[in-house]
Formats: structure tokens, sequence, C-alpha cells
């Protein structure tokens, strides 16, 4: 059977500058999973992977984390299908583990104005965890991670609006092995 070839992202002119490529992208993973194994030595955290844009990292994370971890789903939306958070959370899929007692590590892609997190964490911490950690891949420059209470970070970026590595917009690159600027104005115009 033959294999099917990935898209080609190349041609692609909404694709910008590639912020952050696959190895260092891997690399900072695995730093921030032995500093969980050695955070949470003795313990078995429960992983909560936001969903969508923090699948990949999620993969990633938990495969350098050496503890008997578990791992749940939320899916929150905020975006629709544009660049800009339309301002309200919504919880489109509830956990299915109960958190009472637990570990929990959060993990999301990226806070940029902290609502998401914001909204996740009252809603998280509701549930009796004996914990709450957050594990974010990204960080806007702006963002406030000390009031927020994020306490692991991959990268601090700037505020370009970026994809791939999980990030989409409208769905899109999300399978991109690397993050990268998204310019809008080099897109295709939309019918
Ligand atoms: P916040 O609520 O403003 O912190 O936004 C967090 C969520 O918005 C993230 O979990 C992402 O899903 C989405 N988001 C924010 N910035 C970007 C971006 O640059 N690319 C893709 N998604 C983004």
């Amino acid at each position: 059977m033959d294999v099917p070839v990935p898209t080609s992202f190349a041609d692609d002119p909404a694709i910008g500058r590639v912020l952050l490529t696959e190895d260092q992208l891997v690399a900072r993973i695995r730093e921030i999973g032995q500093q969980l194994t050695d955070d949470y030595a003795g313990r078995a955290p429960l992983l909560v992977c936001v969903l969508r844009g923090a699948y990949v990292f999620l993969t990633d994370l938990a495969r350098s984390i050496d503890l008997p971890v578990e791992i749940d789903f939320i899916a929150v939306s905020s975006y629709g299908a544009t660049t800009r958070t339309s301002g309200v959370v919504r919880l489109v899929k509830d956990l299915e583990v109960d958190l009472t007692g637990r570990d929990v590590i959060l993990v999301e892609d990226i806070v940029d104005t902290g609502l998401t997190l914001r909204y996740l964490r009252r809603s998280l911490e509701a549930r009796g965890p004996a914990s709450l950690e957050v594990a974010a891949l990204l960080a806007r420059e702006s963002a406030d991670l000390e009031s927020l209470g994020v306490r692991y970070v991959g990268f601090t970026i700037p505020n370009d609006f970026v994809v791939g590595y999980g990030l989409d917009v409208a769905e899109q690159y999300r399978n991109l092995r690397f993050i990268a600027v998204y310019d809008p104005d080099a897109a295709p115009a939309a019918d």
C-alpha cells in the first residue's frame, strides 16, 4: 500500500518566518519533561490537555515524563475561525477523570491574553485537586505569567499570530512540524 505523501506547505504564502524549528521544540519539551519528572517524583500526575491546540505538545511532553502519568482532555473554544479571540470562553468537552485529590498539570498550547487559562483554572480548582500547575508550550511576552500562575513555559514569543505544532488558524496548519508566523495578508482571499 502506498503511504500518503504529507501535504507540502513550502509554497503557502501565508506561512511566514519559522519561529521555532522541530529540533528546538523537541529539545525544549524534553527539558520540561525532565523538570516535571523531578518535580513530581513519587507522584502520578494527571495531564489535562487543552484541545485542540495542545495535542502535539501533550504527546511529546507525556513521552518525556518518566512517571506513571494519566491523561485526560478538555476542550474550550474562544477563537472560532479567526485569529482574534471572541473574548468568551466556552466549554466544548469536559474531562472524564475525577480531579479530587489529584496532582493536575494543565497542558496548554499558548497563553495569550490569559482568558482561557483563567477560565480553566477556576473550573478545575473548583473540583478539589491536590495541586494544579500549568505547562504552556508558548507564552506571549505580554502575558503576566506570574499572576496567571504558569510554572512551566517552553518559549516566550512576540505578538505575531503563529501556527504549527498543534496551533491552527481555522483548523489548518496543526500538522506543521515547526512553528511559523502566520501572515493573513499573504493568504489567498476567502470567497
Ligand atoms: P487566551 O485566552 O487569549 O490566552 O488565548 C489562548 C488560546 O487562543 C490558545 O489556547 C490558542 O488556542 C489560541 N491562540 C492564541 N494565540 C494564538 C496563535 O498565535 N496561534 C494559534 N492559536 C492561538
